[in-house]
């Protein structure tokens, strides 16, 4: 069998790491032809040493002093400008999108006018642009195979379906770090009380995102992107126990899930294997080592941005990417220390509220949207200060 040709663009990420783990064990399957990372040199250069890729992008100014180490080679790139043309390189098959926040757009749509297999990680992109995107692959002939855990439930559970008698998708989420943190509490939290998740270990924005119920109300962006859903197509369930990744629901009523314990590798590498499956040497789902599986309805009072993120999505057009990007800002200044837990959604809806929506918005309405909110949640981040 001829080797699958993976890039992996944010590569030192948790999901990066991860999709190496799995190449690793399944290295007869795959070969890693390209890994990006922004500042974390030392474990990409460990990388290196062990995958050999063709190319590499970091930051440019450190660039010339892994090239004294690795000579001629690895060709090496500028990881804020390459990686859109290293995303659609011919030598590549399956690109693992794994770079965090807005940065993965261009990449993202480069490889989906490329045709490639796209194993998008990242939900800013979807959430900031998913109609442009999913037309200009469904144009070239990419196929994007979400590693999303919540996707790719439902990718799952719709493989050998016909579309048409999908009714909804159920998201389930674990309800992040404070799920029984009483609402009062929530602006005196640290940042090291916010990033500890209960279920997954993931990167400090996602986490972030999980305690705000934000990254749940990104994905219900992203689950009507990904499988043409309207709004009230996407529902939300919390499920404390993160066993069931996701369910659809058919028109006859019947429920189809997708289970497993909650680790990313099953997720990354059905993206890399599909439509086949293989093993993964991780410890299979014994569900009698679990007494109940529960479920709940979500608190969005105890929970505003997954209700301002359903607002986003009815709205469309610009806003989805206006919130993303005062979350993005918002939540960068939380982690430094600026402002408080609570903070975040307060910038975001004050940025949100204020955003005059652009309906059937192109990329260049969605990229200057995108700025204006960077700015003004800036602003707003500035008045709180
Ligand atoms: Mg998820």
């Amino acid at each position: 069998m001829k080797k699958k040709r993976v890039a992996i663009l944010g590569s030192t990420g948790s999901i990066g790491l991860n999709a190496l783990k799995v190449i690793e064990r399944l290295e007869d399957h795959f070969e890693v032809v390209t890994l990006s990372a922004f500042n974390n040199v030392d474990t990409l250069v460990g990388q290196i040493k062990k995958f050999w890729p063709r190319n590499v992008a970091l930051s440019s100014e450190r660039i010339p002093e892994l090239r004294r180490l690795f000579g001629k080679r690895v060709k090496f790139f500028d990881v804020a400008e390459d990686l859109p043309h290293l995303a659609s390189a011919k030598e590549v098959d399956v690109v693992i999108l794994a770079v965090t926040g807005a940065a993965a757009l261009g990449p993202f749509l480069s490889a989906a006018q490329a045709g490639k297999v796209i194993a998008p990680a990242n939900k800013e992109a979807l959430v900031m642009a998913g109609d442009v995107i999913v037309s200009e692959a469904r144009r070239a002939g990419a196929s994007i195979v979400p590693v999303d855990s919540e996707q790719s439930a439902i990718f799952q559970c719709l493989a050998g379906q016909d579309r048409a008698f999908l009714k909804k998708v159920h998201l389930t989420a674990s309800g992040g770090a404070l799920r029984k943190v009483a609402a009062s509490r929530h602006d005196r939290l640290s940042v090291r009380e916010i990033l500890r998740h209960p279920r997954w270990r993931m990167g400090a924005k996602i986490t972030v995102d999980s305690a705000t119920l934000m990254n749940k109300g990104f994905e219900v962006i992203e689950a009507m992107r990904l499988f043409g859903l309207s709004v009230e197509e996407v529902n939300v369930v919390i499920h404390p126990e993160a066993i069931i990744h996701s369910m659809v629901e058919m028109v006859d009523g019947a429920l189809l899930a997708q289970l497993g314990l909650p680790d990313m590798r099953l997720p990354i590498q059905y993206a890399l294997t599909y439509p086949q499956r293989l093993p993964t040497g991780l410890r299979p789902l014994d569900l009698t080592e679990f007494k109940s599986l529960t479920f709940e309805k979500p608190d969005t009072g105890k929970f505003p941005a997954l209700a301002l993120a359903y607002y986003a999505a009815r709205k469309g057009g610009t806003l989805p990417a206006v919130l993303n990007a005062a979350d993005e800002v918002a939540v960068e200044a939380f982690l430094k220390g600026r402002i408080r837990f609570t903070d975040i959604f307060r910038i975001a809806e004050k940025v949100v509220m204020a955003h005059k929506t652009v309906s059937s918005a192109s990329l260049e309405d969605i990229r200057y949207a995108d700025a204006c909110a960077r700015f003004n949640a800036v602003a707003a981040i500035k008045v709180i200060e």
